[in-house]
This record gives structure tokens, C-alpha cells and sequence, in this order.
């Protein structure tokens, strides 16, 4: 059961457990954007994240891609391995959209002709701000052998997940990934939702992600269900 509070995030609360080294992550129904600015309380949001991040943890389990999911433990709560996180965010991109339209001047829609990683220093403050393998080197954020790992992990869940959405009808556009340490191991850890994804559908270019909360495009809670259910996930 639950303990202690240990961090409360934007989406998310950890709570320490009786067994050292295991925590429980809670999803919270908050939606936020604009680095905080923008926010709102959206009814059945925190469940749906925690189906949808247990659904593509398993699957990544089953491609022998090690994360910190332990076990769901109720509708909006997941057991997790305790990780000392990284402060970098790794993102990877498929089609251009969001930051890099703007930093590049692309066209949003924009398919690249293979993925792309970027990585972001984790800080709400400074507005994540774009990074590469040196700043991680020299501010100790992560060595050149972490980053090296955390890319190729992140190229591996890009093919599992862009496979298992594409088989429904959705392109995978984007996500941001976040990993830590569990014993030396490099282990992906947050999750995986369309809170961080930007999910297209392949036939009407409708976005099924956070965007429309961003861009006040309609109901949250209704995309984030259709992707649920176009996966096979249960609610
Ligand atoms: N993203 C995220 N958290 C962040 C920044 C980005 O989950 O703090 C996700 C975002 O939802 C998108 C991808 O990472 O799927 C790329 O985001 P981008 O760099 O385009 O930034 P944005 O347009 O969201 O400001």
C-alpha cells in the first residue's frame, strides 16, 4: 500500500511502499501545458494514462525492453521499480511537429526520412531547453555511454510502439521518453500516454494527443478513450 509522498509532479504523484526499492505511481487527472501556465482538472484522464501506460509497458516487456513497471495496482495507480532518474528527456520524432517546426522553420506534417532523437534538459524553469551529448557530459547529467544506450532504447520503443499504433490507424508523430538507473542498468521510466506522444489518425490527420488540450481542439478525455479502445485497451 501506500506510504509516503515522495514527488508530485504536473500528471503524476510517487509515493514511497513497505518494500524499499518499489513505488507507487499515481496518475492524476491534472492537465497542464505551456510549462504549468495553462491548466485544468479533466475528469478520467488519470485512469485512462495509467491503461494506456500499462498497455505499452507490457508490450515493451514483451520486446525485451526493460522499464520501471512492476504491475498496474488499481484504476489509476501502477507499481514501479524506484530509479534514480536522469534529467534529460529524449525525444523522438517520425514526422515534424511542435518545437522543431518552429527552431527549423519546417512544414508541421513533414515526414523525415528516418527518426530523429533529441534531448532536453529536464528543467520547467528554463523551459526544457534543448541539449546534446557534451552538456550531459560536463553538468554530469548522463555520460556519452548513457546517452548512447538511452537513444538506442528509445529507437527500439519508437519501432514497437510506431507498429503497434500504425496497426490501428495512428501515427506515432512524436514522444518524449525519460529513463534512470536501476543496479547500472539504464531503465526507461515516467510513462507512456498521449500526454507526451503526438498521435495523428493515419486517414483524417486528427489529433488524438495533447495537443488538443494545447490547441483547445475539443475533449481530452474523449480522444485519449479512442486511442484506448482502437488499441483494445479496456476502461
Ligand atoms: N513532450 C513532453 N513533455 C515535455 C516536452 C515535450 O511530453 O516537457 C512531448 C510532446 O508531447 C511531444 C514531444 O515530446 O509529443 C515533442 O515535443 P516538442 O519538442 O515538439 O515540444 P512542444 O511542441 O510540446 O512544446
Amino acid at each position: 500500500m501506500k506510504k509516503n509522498l515522495m514527488y508530485e509532479g504536473k500528471g503524476k504523484a510517487l509515493y514511497s511502499t513497505d518494500n524499499a526499492g518499489e513505488l507507487i505511481q499515481v496518475f492524476k487527472d491534472d492537465a497542464t501545458a505551456f510549462d504549468g501556465k495553462k491548466h485544468d482538472v479533466i475528469a478520467g484522464k488519470g485512469q485512462l494514462n495509467c491503461a494506456i501506460s500499462t498497455f505499452f509497458f507490457e508490450k515493451l516487456h514483451a520486446a525485451n525492453i526493460q522499464t520501471h513497471f512492476i504491475k498496474r495496482e488499481s484504476q489509476t495507480e501502477m507499481r514501479i521499480h524506484q530509479l534514480t532518474m536522469m534529467p534529460v528527456e529524449v525525444v523522438i520524432r517520425n514526422i515534424a511537429a511542435g518545437s522543431i517546426c518552429r527552431r527549423l522553420g519546417l512544414e508541421e506534417g513533414k515526414i523525415l526520412d528516418r527518426p530523429l532523437a533529441e534531448l532536453f534538459y529536464k528543467d520547467d524553469a528554463l523551459g526544457d531547453p534543448m541539449i546534446n551529448t557534451e552538456h550531459c557530459e560536463l553538468f554530469g547529467w548522463a555520460t556519452a555511454d548513457d546517452v548512447r544506450l538511452m537513444r538506442t532504447i528509445a529507437m527500439e520503443v519508437n519501432r514497437v510502439m510506431s507498429q503497434l499504433l500504425e496497426d490501428v490507424g495512428i501515427h506515432l508523430v512524436d514522444f518524449k521518453l525519460e529513463f534512470g538507473k536501476l543496479n547500472d542498468a539504464i531503465v526507461l521510466g515516467d510513462e507512456i500516454s498521449p500526454d507526451g506522444c503526438r498521435l495523428w489518425d493515419v486517414e483524417t490527420g486528427k489529433k488524438l494527443d495533447k495537443d488538443v488540450f494545447r490547441r483547445d481542439l475539443g475533449g481530452l478525455s474523449e480522444v485519449y478513450h479512442e486511442v484506448a479502445t482502437r488499441l483494445g485497451i479496456p476502461i
